[in-house]
C-alpha cells in the first residue's frame, strides 16, 4: 500500500481465491473447471486474479467480451481464453489476432467467423451455443441440429465444445433447470447418431455446480463461488468456501449530532436523542450503493453500527451512538473483524439486489489490494 492512498479501498485475498479453486476442483472429481473471470474477475481485478489462476493451471478462463480477453492477452496471460458473450462481426479479427476461442450462438455468425478464419489462414476454436431455455443467445435445442450440422461445413473452424446456460439453476425448485439438462443432452445426440465423439459440453454456473451434479458434463463455469460467496443458503453447506474480497475505510470526521437535527439529503433521519456520528469516505459514486441508506451496518472497533441518512455519492455517515471513534479508525464495509461479519449477501439483502451486482457495483476509484 502506498502511504498516500485513498482511505477507501479493496483487500483481495488471492489465497482465499486459490482455496476456493480447489475446493470446486474437489467438488466436480475429473471435470475440468474454467474459472469465469469477466466483469474485471466480478470486482477482484482481471489481470491479478487471471495470474493467480494461470499459476494454479487452470485449463482455461472465461469471460464476457472479446475486449476482456485481449486485456488478459496484454496482461501476459497465455492461458486459453473462451469469450462467452458471443461477437460482432467487425471484431471477429481481434479474437483471432489474440488466440481467443470464440462462441458461435447462429449459423450466420458461424459462417462469418468461418470466412475470417480461411481468410487469415488460421483455424478458429469455437464454442457452440445452444439455447435450451433462457432466451438469450444461442441456437433453439430444437434446431441444435442446423448449428451443429453447419460446423461440419466449416473447414476453417475447430469445434471445441458446446454449451448452454441455466436460467434458474439457483432456485429452490430445480424442475425447470433439470428440462434444460435434458434438453441439452437430446440435442447432443446429434454426435452419436452422426458417429462424432462429443465436443466438451458444458452448461453448469456455480449455481449447478452445487445443486445439480448430474450437470457437471466435462467441464463446470463457477464465477460466484469462485470468488466465495454462494449463490444459495444451501450451498455454503456442500462446499467450504472463503470470501475473497474485502471493503474497507477509515473514520475521516466526527460530530454530535443533536436530538431531531436530520443528517444528509432528504433529511430522512434525525436521531432522539443527541448522538455521535462519524463520516465514512466512501459513497455510491464508489458503488456503496443509495440503496443501502438507513439500511447497512458497518463495523467499526470490533462493533456493528446503523448507516444513517441517505448514502451521498463520496460520503456516508454512520451512528456510532456511545461509542468511541476517532479519525483513521478503520470502518468494514465489507468483512469481518474479531466478532462480527458482513457479506456480500448482507449488502445485497439491504439493498434489493444479488451478490453479483453487489460486487461488480464497486467501482474503478475504489483502490484494489492484491494479497498472496
Ligand atoms: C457469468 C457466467 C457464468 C458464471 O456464473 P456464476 O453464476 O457466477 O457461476 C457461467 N456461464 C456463463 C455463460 C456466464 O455468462
Amino acid at each position: 500500500m502506498n502511504d498516500t492512498e485513498r482511505p477507501t479501498w479493496c483487500d483481495i485475498d488471492l489465497t482465499a481465491l486459490e482455496n476456493n479453486y480447489k475446493a470446486i476442483q474437489t467438488h466436480v472429481g475429473n471435470t475440468e473447471v474454467m474459472p469465469i473471470v469477466k466483469a474485471d474477475a466480478y470486482g477482484h481485478g482481471l489481470a491479478q486474479v487471471a495470474t493467480k489462476l494461470e499459476e494454479l493451471n487452470v485449463p482455461c478462463l472465461g469471460v464476457a467480451y472479446v475486449e476482456e480477453g485481449v486485456s488478459l492477452r496484454k496482461a501476459g496471460i497465455t492461458t486459453p481464453i473462451h469469450v462467452l458473450g458471443g461477437a460482432v462481426e467487425r471484431q471477429i479479427p481481434l479474437f483471432l489476432e489474440h488466440n481467443l476461442v470464440f462462441t458461435a450462438p447462429s449459423v450466420d455468425k458461424l459462417c462469418q467467423i468461418n470466412e475470417a478464419a480461411e481468410a487469415a489462414n488460421t483455424k478458429a476454436a469455437v464454442h457452440l451455443k445452444i439455447d435450451t431455455g433462457m432466451e438469450r443467445i444461442g441456437v433453439h435445442h430444437y434446431n441444435a441440429e442446423t448449428l451443429f450440422g453447419a460446423a461440419l461445413q466449416c473447414p476453417a473452424v475447430e469445434v471445441e465444445g458446446v454449451f448452454t446456460h441455466f436460467a434458474s439453476a439457483d432456485q429452490p425448485d430445480l424442475e425447470f433447470a433439470g428440462v434444460q439438462l435434458e434438453r441439452f443432452l437430446e440435442a447432443l445426440e446429434f454426435y452419436p447418431q452422426h458417429s462424432l465423439p462429443y465436443p466438451k459440453r458444458h452448461i453448469a454456473n456455480s449455481a449447478a455446480i452445487v445443486a445439480l451434479p448430474e450437470a457437471h458434463l466435462d467441464l463446470v463455469r463457477p464465477g460466484l463461488l469462485l470468488y466465495g460467496i454462494a449463490p444459495t443458503i444451501e450451498t455454503s453447506r456442500k462446499i467450504n468456501l472463503q470470501p475473497v474480497l474485502s471493503w474497507r475505510s477509515e473514520v475521516i470526521y466526527f460530530k454530535v449530532v443533536e436530538a431531531g437535527n436530520p443528517v444528509s439529503y432528504g433529511s430522512t433521519w434525525a436521531p432522539e436523542a443527541s448522538t455521535r456520528v462519524v463520516t465514512l469516505p466512501v459513497g455510491y459514486a464508489d458503488g456503496y450503493r443509495r440503496a443501502l441508506s438507513n439500511k447497512a451496518q458497518v463495523i467499526i472497533n470490533d462493533q456493528l453500527h446503523d448507516v444513517v441518512g441517505r448514502v451521498c455519492m463520496d460520503q456516508t455517515m454512520v451512528d456510532i451512538k456511545d461509542s468511541s471513534a476517532y479519525n483513521g479508525d478503520e470502518v468494514t464495509l465489507i468483512g469481518s473483524s474479531d466478532a462480527h461479519q458482513i457479506t456480500v449477501e448482507d449488502l445485497a439483502q439491504w439493498s434489493e439486489t444479488i451478490p453479483y451486482e453487489v460486487l461488480t457495483a464497486i467501482t474503478a476509484r475504489v483502490p484494489r489490494r492484491w494479497h498472496t
